[in-house]
């Protein structure tokens, strides 16, 4: 399976489309799932194009996860939550839906249920809102 340069986050890395960015710097951007999991779900994407883990350059994947790291402990914060789960799937049969690599920030509470993976899109203001206070606590 090869990279579709027309992927839904190569749109996003490109400006095409708009996101509501958490962070960002050379290799990584961090932004708001559209559909979330959870308050605060969060999606970071390496600069450098792969369909997921299995065909990405190993040296894309350190940036990645320290942009990952940094990104999650922010929204653990910024959400007061207990945990963070992180998730990333590779290819369909394990539940991948855009074909660029990403992964997952899910802040996590003890009786908090996730809702479904690509759910209902949430409501923009309040995806605005959850990146502010996400940028807040980046800056922290
Ligand atoms: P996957 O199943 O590929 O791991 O997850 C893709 C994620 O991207 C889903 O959680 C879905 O809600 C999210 N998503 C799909 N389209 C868009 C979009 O246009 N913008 C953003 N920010 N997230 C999207």
């Amino acid at each position: 399976m090869s990279y579709d340069t027309n992927n839904i986050f190569a749109k996003i890395l490109r400006g095409e489309i708009p996101c509501h960015k958490v962070y960002e710097d050379e290799h990584t951007l961090a932004f708001m799932d559209v559909m979330p999991q959870a308050d605060g779900h969060t999606l970071v994407i390496p600069k450098a194009p792969s369909r997921n883990l299995l065909d990405a350059d190993p040296a894309a994947l350190g940036a990645l996860m320290a942009t990952v790291q940094k990104v999650a402990r922010a929204t653990r914060q910024a959400f007061g939550a207990e945990g963070v789960l992180i998730q990333q799937f590779n290819e369909p049969a394990a539940g991948q839906t855009v074909f660029h690599l990403h992964v997952h920030i899910l802040p996590r509470s003890t009786g908090v249920a996730l809702k479904p993976h690509s759910g209902k899109m949430a409501d923009h203001a309040l995806l605005a809102q959850h990146a502010e206070k996400i940028r807040h606590a980046l800056e922290a």
